[in-house]
């Protein structure tokens, strides 16, 4: 690739998202150029600058334009009720059932000690300090249900034992070591529904 070569440097930035190989990269770049101008460059726009005009809450860690998420700042949601999820995607799916009224907490992240990911590079000090302060009374932990994410959900459930608050766990029905961002809404939904106490 020589750097005077557009459409290879377009082709091998695309490769790099995830899910995008070199052949699917081809496809979407040479879409964007026979496509209208407008569009190029409405989507260069939006990924211009885009670290500096999205920030996480200072709450719950969910992206948003200021220091506290639309979720955060909307006074109709329930403020005793937070579902702890992995990551923004996971929450983007549990907001699309419509269903849930609570509130999030974000760890961006979930224990994996062998790739140096413990208890302290999640943010669960602040989580501890939410609950004390929102009058929450119930934590629901929606990681995933594989290895990693049931390891940080009963890592989760043992740093709150002490709090008065009831930690629940997402039902099993999410395929087994799916992920939440991928699970259909219905089986998504019913796994909130569904949830139950960790201890
Ligand atoms: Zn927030």
């Amino acid at each position: 690739m020589t750097p005077n070569d557009p459409i290879a440097s377009l082709i091998s930035l695309l490769s790099r998202l995830p899910g995008i190989g070199t052949r699917t990269a081809a496809r979407l770049a040479f879409h964007v150029l026979e496509g209208e101008q407008q569009y190029a460059e409405a989507l260069g726009e939006a990924l211009r600058g885009i670290h500096d005009r999205v920030t996480r809450c200072e709450l719950c860690g969910n992206y948003g334009a200021e220091s506290r998420c639309a979720i955060c700042q909307d006074p109709r949601r329930d403020t005793s009720l937070i579902c702890v999820v992995a990551k923004v995607p996971d929450l983007i799916a549990l907001e699309a059932l419509g269903s849930f009224r609570g509130r999030y907490h974000v760890l961006h992240g979930l224990l994996a000690p062998l790739d140096g990911i413990g208890p302290n590079q999640l943010p669960l000090d602040a989580l501890e300090r939410r609950i004390a302060e929102e009058g929450v009374n119930e934590v629901i932990v929606a990681t995933p249900l594989n290895v990693e994410g049931e390891a940080t959900a009963l890592y989760v459930a043992d740093a709150l034992s002490a709090s008065a608050v009831r930690v629940s766990r997402i039902a099993a029905g999410v395929p087994h070591g799916g992920e939440l961002e991928f699970t259909d809404q219905v089986t998504l939904g019913r796994a909130l529904e569904d949830r139950r106490a960790v201890r």
